[in-house]
């Protein structure tokens, strides 16, 4: 199945609008605009590895979360605009710096012009593996059309719960299609796969515990758990803070506390899902990136 840009349903929102002539929710035509592209060496052990991890930050977002660490370039586009050969040299240029993969950051809206960048380094000496580094809201007729130039899946599973999903991210579907997509991405690839501790491929899934939603937590780990086995690879984050139009909520404005952290993390011991990557409850200051510098990772 070819997808292009014509009739736009790449994602959960289904806008079907012809985006050589428009915008869509997420913000962006055909026109490819990436904020950065550098070696990353804060995603998880086996995607960094110690070379770092290729990694595209591809600007705007057809999701857009409330509490978006990125923003600046999800939301606000930041970012300068490639075409599609220029894109596929930074595949090349990365792999020229050793990097261990190609992480496509936040991908979803932009696949048609990745998979043509793919095909004109394929067979040209590029060999990386493609690292797919999704929200989980595309839509599965999508995730079909990707899938045969993906190595990893690194999808968000943000929310089981409809009515925050609805809240915080206007997309009340969201759960419905980010579990077809799960099955979708672990009948494709299966469980991650290393070699020397470096993922080569598979299905490697992430999720932000979020406060005052410790129940959408444990049940999506719950989900994961009975639907595809306590081996699933996962990785937790407890690297919520309040940014973007977080201040609007509430219950959200604020970062997660040590008793809510303790709820998610006893339930890993109780089923020994031993695959699962977990940050430390951070107390301190938190780290995030800024995108208008020219290395967005490194800190003052
Ligand atoms: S990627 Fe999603 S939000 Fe963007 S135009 Fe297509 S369907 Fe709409």
């Amino acid at each position: 199945m070819a997808l292009d840009y014509t009739n736009c349903n790449l994602c959960g929102r289904y806008c079907n609008i012809n985006r050589y002539e428009k915008a869509g929710y997420c913000k962006t035509t055909d026109r490819l605009i990436i904020s950065s592209y550098l070696l990353h060496f804060g995603e998880e052990p086996p995607i960094s590895g110690a070379n770092g991890s290729g990694t595209i930050f591809f600007s705007g977002c057809s999701l857009g979360c409330a509490f978006c660490q990125n923003y600046q370039i999800s939301a606000e586009l930041e970012g300068n605009s490639y075409n599609i050969e220029q894109l596929a040299e930074m595949f090349i240029k990365l792999q020229n710096q050793q990097a261990h993969n190609i992480n496509l950051v936040t991908p979803t809206h932009f696949t048609p012009s990745i998979k043509k960048a793919f095909y004109l380094v394929k067979n040209k000496g590029f060999f990386l593996p493609i690292v797919y580094n999704s929200s989980g809201f595309d839509s599965p007729e999508n995730l079909k059309f990707i899938d045969e130039i993906v190595d990893i899946y690194l999808p968000d599973f943000k929310f089981i719960d409809s009515e925050l999903s609805k809240r915080y991210c206007n997309a009340e579907n969201y759960p419905d299609i980010a579990k077809k997509n799960m099955e979708i991405m672990i009948k494709s690839k299966g469980l991650l796969k290393l070699e020397n501790d470096i993922a080569k491929s598979g299905v490697l899934i992430r999720h932000l515990v979020m406060p005052n939603a410790i129940e959408n937590t444990i049940e999506i780990l719950e989900y994961l758990r009975v639907n595809f086995g306590n081996d699933i690879y996962m990785s937790i984050m407890s690297q919520y803070a309040p940014r973007y139009k977080s201040k609007k909520y509430n219950e959200i404005n604020r970062g997660l506390k040590k008793k809510e952290y303790d709820i998610v993390m006893n339930y890993l011991i109780k089923y020994d899902m031993d695959n699962v990557y977990v940050q430390e409850l951070m107390s301190n200051e938190i780290f995030f990136p800024d995108f208008q510098k020219d290395e967005p990772f490194e800190q003052n």
